[in-house]
């Protein structure tokens, strides 16, 4: 299980303050965190990533693609924009990459089609939208946020939803706008041997931030898991999976094998002990994670705490990760970085 802090830490003893400038590998110590500015942090899928299966280059685009990611969200927080138009804008550079499994280059369905999964939701008054199985609107997070804005429900659901998105002025494409090589690639690979392990059957991208005026939100957006049914529906677009706000408490965001985070409504379980039994982000979201692990699922999370505080925890092999605040940006892919 990997568990890390990159926060930088003031420690508030008698008076004294002092800087820990190294990365802190245990977050549930007595300190206050210094609330940052504004900061975001991302995810772009958990799995089995490996350095020893991975090409110099490919590293580096996926690099590129985090830095470009966490830069649209960070525009949005310098500017004083809300936490929720930054995860929004975060989202869609990585819905827009083939790289990742939430927009063009998501995974195949069992069909040989296309069905995202999207949410999103501000901490401010806990409003939430989502979308669920949509095969032709561009860029479902658009789709999830307009949901939230634009209409009296929290979520729609296939044809319905694609409906609501093109009513309400969004791009729409045809489904072929999604397929990429690769993705056609692994569902061959899966239909063939069906008994395989999960390793890229997944993926997700996500982001949590905090903006000037403590607000916090979360989003996340999926293609699913590779070969799934028609119809099936993971935890990406449900509110307290995947994805959860509350200003004052946390912002999560999840990405891995779905029916595992939907039993355990890991994001809300998150959110609910550090709201309730008073444990650090950090031990929140081990404890969920090893309730996913327990049930024999892995994956992973990025959180943001009512203070700025923030954690990667995940239990798979590596996790595309980024972080951004005014004091600089980092991104990570592999368990040990
Ligand atoms: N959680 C997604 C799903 O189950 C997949 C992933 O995050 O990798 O649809």
């Amino acid at each position: 299980m990997f568990r890390r802090s990159f926060a930088a830490l003031v420690i508030v003893l008698a008076g004294c303050t002092s800087s820990l400038a190294e990365p802190a590998e245990e977050a549930d110590v007595t300190v206050e965190a210094e609330q940052p500015e504004w900061r975001l942090v991302i995810h772009g899928g958990a799995g089995v990533i490996l350095r020893e299966n991975m090409t110099p280059e490919r590293e580096a685009a996926y690099t590129a693609a985090l830095e470009t990611a966490l830069e649209a969200g960070a525009d949005v927080l310098r500017d004083g924009g809300s936490a929720l138009d930054a995860v929004q804008a975060a989202v869609i550079p990585m819905e827009n990459d083939a790289l990742f499994n939430a927009g063009h280059g998501a995974v195949f369905t069992a069909a040989a089609e296309h069905e995202l999964d999207a949410s999103i939701m501000s901490g401010a008054q806990r409003d939430a939208g989502a979308v669920a199985g949509v095969k032709r609107v561009k860029n479902p997070i658009l789709a999830a946020r307009a949901v939230m804005d634009q209409s009296e429900h929290v979520m729609f659901a296939g044809a319905g939803a694609d409906a609501f998105a093109e009513s309400v002025g969004l791009d729409m494409v045809d489904n072929a706008y999604f397929d990429t090589d690769r993705r056609r690639q692994s569902l061959e690979r899966v239909l063939r041997e069906r008994a395989r392990t999960d390793a890229d059957r997944h993926g997700t991208v996500g982001a949590v931030a905090i903006d000037k005026d403590g607000n916090l939100a979360a989003a996340t957006t999926t293609g699913g898991m590779t070969a799934k049914s028609a119809g099936r529906i993971g935890d990406s677009p449900l509110i307290g999976a995947a994805t959860y706000a509350q200003n004052g408490v946390c912002a999560v965001s999840a990405t891995g094998h779905g029916e595992y985070f939907i039993r355990v409504a890991v994001a809300k379980t998150i959110c609910a002990r550090v709201e309730l039994a008073g444990e650090s982000i950090g031990e929140a979201a081990q404890s969920a994670l090893d309730q996913v692990a327990g049930l024999g699922g892995d994956g992973g999370v990025v959180v943001i705490g009512g203070h700025g505080q923030y954690e990667y925890v995940f239990n798979s092999k590596g996790m595309y990760r980024g972080m951004i605040d005014p004091d600089g940006m980092e991104t990570a892919i592999f368990e040990q970085e």
